[in-house]
């Protein structure tokens, strides 16, 4: 995400290491530097322009500090302009009344039906919300049969009536329903067009109206740029809408969208969809945005990922397991899969700080577990409790049944033996090693 802007970006700060003090005429220089890779990442000019202002304002204001050396005075600056010009702090969604209303606006493609999906997902397991979503597009049978296919995904129902052709009177309609069946929240999925039409703009206008939602949130492709924030534009014209929600940013995007729309519109970025998978949605941070622009990572973020898998007692069970160096097989399928549900693993790596960078060109295969996760599958149940069985003639067996080679099988041994003499040597070292690592 945004890599390109980031090595500018560094590259920039870099203009400034050797010198001694910021000046006007090294403040200038760089700044040139960094409003080019803002215009190149796609940033709308006026913002890009406002930003360096702000920041060589502050940068020339703060120059007493004679102890920060510029280039990491500089850094200080622009993270902070940048979570600025992003919204400062992450916006909350309003889920008062019951049940809560939401409305999806924005193009054909954009990514709202999945954002429905996600949004459900989310609000259902992490806040216990009891969502039914709603089928609104009259036009294309084959986006109703989309939502439904989600829903069955996630376990949400769906509302949509297929005779229908007045998506107010379908919307109407499924807030009756959700309030007969105990539904506290309700997504309303809109129709969207290529291009933005004044027969959509009319429509969405009428179900906003007819509905009051507590929320109209605006779905944009991140990869379109400057257009994302024209349609932004004009959308909120015509919706006043509350909040965006950028998709695909897990895409070759250069960041353009997410640092112009909110000083264009004027409106919070309130989530950010990182993948296709109903699980692939974040809640939209400024700061943390920031921090990976600039390349430190956001550790806050994968803390938390890992602390949504965190299974306490699955974690007590293991440290046991470990201790009576029991630790098999079975508890090394276990720890991948739970590493799996975190997400991809080169966006996981580059919320580690400093390694984004180091990452840029190297490929990491998000299929790297598969052939771990055949070869153990191959097993008998003997051979993943017990390891020291495996002989030469059962690894070749494994390994034609993984479709893998016996080199393969024999590395995966080898590594898990190292592995778990490692943990039990963590847990036996001291009294205060014994825990394993808490994310609490
Ligand atoms: P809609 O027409 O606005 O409802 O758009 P869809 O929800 O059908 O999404 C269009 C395409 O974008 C689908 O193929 C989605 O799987 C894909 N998509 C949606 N959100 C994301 C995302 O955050 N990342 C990626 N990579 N693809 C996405």
């Amino acid at each position: 995400m945004f890599e390109n802007l980031s090595e500018r970006l560094d590259r920039s700060f870099k203009l400034l290491k050797g010198e001694g003090k910021i000046t006007e005429i090294n403040v200038a220089e760089t700044l040139k530097d960094v409003r080019k890779a803002l215009l190149d990442a796609d940033v709308n000019y006026k913002v890009a322009k406002q930003f360096t202002d702000t920041v060589k304002e502050k940068a020339l204001g703060q120059n007493v500090l004679t102890s920060i050396k510029p280039s990491q005075l500089m850094v200080k600056i622009v993270h902070d302009e940048l979570a600025s010009l992003m919204g400062g702090t992450a916006a909350e969604i309003d889920l008062k009344g019951s049940p809560s209303i939401i409305l999806m606006s924005g193009l054909q493609g954009s990514g709202k039906t999945t954002f429905t999906g996600k949004l459900a997902n989310m609000l259902k397991t992490k806040k216990g919300k009891s969502p039914l979503l709603v089928a609104c597009d009259v036009y294309r049978p084959a986006a109703i049969e989309q939502l439904k296919v989600l829903g069955e995904q996630i376990g949400v129902p769906v509302y949509a009536e297929l005779e229908s052709k007045s998506p107010v009177e379908i919307a109407l309609n499924a807030i009756k329903e959700a309030k007969n069946k105990g539904n506290d929240l309700v997504i309303v999925d809109t129709a969207g067009r290529l291009a933005i039409d004044e027969q959509m703009m009319q429509e969405i206008t009428a179900i906003k109206n007819a509905i009051q939602p507590n929320e109209t949130l605006f779905v944009v492709d991140a990869m379109t740029g400057q257009d994302a924030v024209n349609t932004a534009k004009e959308f909120n014209e015509r919706l006043d809408f509350n909040g965006v929600v950028l998709t695909k940013l897990d895409g070759d995007t250069r960041g353009g969208a997410a640092l112009s729309i909110r000083s264009v519109v004027d409106k919070p970025i309130k989530f950010v969809g990182t993948g296709e998978k109903m699980d692939a949605l974040d809640v939209f941070h400024p700061d943390r945005m920031a921090d990976r622009i600039l390349g430190m990572g956001d550790i806050v973020s994968l803390v938390e990922r890992a602390q949504e898998q965190y299974n306490e007692e699955e974690a007590k069970r293991l440290q046991k397991r470990i201790a009576k160096n029991q630790f098999d097989f079975n508890d090394f399928l276990t720890q991948i899969q739970q590493i799996k549900k975190m997400g991809n693993l080169k966006e996981l790596a580059s919320m580690i700080p400093g390694v984004g960078k180091a990452l840029k060109n190297i490929d990491i295969d998000d299929n790297a577990f598969k052939s771990i996760e055949a070869i153990i599958f191959s097993m008998t149940p003997e051979e993943r409790v017990n390891p020291g069985v495996l002989n030469g003639s059962r690894r070749q067996r494994i390994a034609t049944g993984s479709g893998t080679s016996i080199q393969e099988v024999n590395k995966l041994v080898k590594q898990f033996e190292e592995t778990r003499k490692m943990m039990k040597m963590l847990t036996a070292a001291k009294p205060g090693a014994r825990k394993l690592p808490s994310f609490r």
